[in-house]
């Protein structure tokens, strides 16, 4: 039974706390489940060029599906396989997954497309990484720089010396690296100098306002000179209308992701999209 409030450090026995650490726990069985029984999907979002309005890629997005709770967003489930070590299994799932689709694209005729993959914290600290990657691509000969891995400034910096080295090693293999979320973690511009990146990711939070907000407009103005000076490039998040296109192709973002071009979708879906893009359209 619960002891009442401001006695003492016992609200850990709250009601309200066991109910949460319940449906944790159940979410977490759930979870093993689904990644032996397959569960799991990766959805593809675009990524297009904006001065071409060409898709020259896409970021790989996991959903969940239980039998018995429906579709479960990964706002909800992610942060519960972070805490319980479950993160590792499920995330090495998904560059498995992200290599054998690059391979498949090969023989598809949609070589030369790049995929991003979100790396968690614990992925990305653990010291496994590196030997994982190759393993992979061992199994998959793909060309490295076609997988993109992103990392958020956060999980950057937890270890900055760690990220560091490592940020080397991945990218002396050739892969490609790219901060997630920009803007919304860490704040110091320092490690832009310090990390091996390619490319940075403007969050959607700055995006979403550009119309009406004369800050956000300059703050996706600035971050976009600065990652150009820096010699990176920019992909802006989170692209919902022709106004927000325009504003980015005028600030000269390399890139754009969002639902304007399309949702994340499943893979064949995103085969086929990508190939309907490709054709001329009749009479234009
Ligand atoms: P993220 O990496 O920043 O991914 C972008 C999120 O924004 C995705 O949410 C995407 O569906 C959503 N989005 C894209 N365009 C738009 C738009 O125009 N409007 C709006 N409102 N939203 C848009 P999603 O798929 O729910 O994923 C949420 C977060 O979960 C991701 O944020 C990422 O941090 C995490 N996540 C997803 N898949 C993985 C994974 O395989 N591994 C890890 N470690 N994290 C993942
Ligand atoms: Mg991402
Ligand atoms: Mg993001
Ligand atoms: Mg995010």
């Amino acid at each position: 039974a619960a002891k009442r409030e401001g006695r003492g450090n016992f609200q850990f026995f709250s009601p309200a706390m066991n109910a949460a650490t319940h449906e944790h726990l159940m979410l977490e069985n759930r979870m093993w489940a689904a990644l032996e029984q397959g569960g799991f999907e990766v959805h593809l979002q675009a990524q297009v060029e904006l001065d071409t309005g060409r898709v020259i890629g896409a970021e790989a997005l996991l959903r969940w599906h239980d039998p018995e709770l429906g579709d479960i967003e990964p706002s909800r489930f992610i942060p519960i396989a972070e805490e319980s070590g479950l993160i590792l299994p499920l995330g090495d799932w998904v560059l498995a997954r992200a290599m054998a689709l690059l391979a498949e694209w090969q023989h598809e005729g949609l070589g030369g497309l790049r995929l991003a993959v979100n790396l968690s914290a614990r992925q990305f600290g653990g010291g496994a990484l590196l030997a994982r990657l190759d393993q992979l691509l061992d199994q998959h000969p793909i060309d490295p720089s076609l997988l993109e891995l992103e990392i958020t400034e956060t999980a950057a910096m937890r270890d900055p010396e760690n990220t560091r080295a490592l940020l080397r090693q991945l990218r002396a293999r050739g892969f490609k690296l790219a901060i997630d979320d920009f803007g919304t973690g860490y704040s110091s511009l320092a490690y832009l100098k310090l990390f091996a990146i390619d490319r940075i990711k403007i969050d959607r939070g700055f995006v979403k306002d550009i119309e009406h907000d004369p800050n956000d407009a300059a703050i996706v103005g600035a971050t976009i000179g600065l990652a150009h000076s820096l010699g990176l490039s920019v992909v802006a998040e989170g692209v919902e209308t022709q106004y927000q296109r325009s504003f980015l192709r005028d600030k000269h973002s390399d890139e754009a992701q969002g639902y304007l071009f399309g949702r994340p979708m499943p893979a064949r879906e995103f085969g086929d999209f990508v190939r309907a893009q490709a054709q001329p359209v009749p009479g234009s």
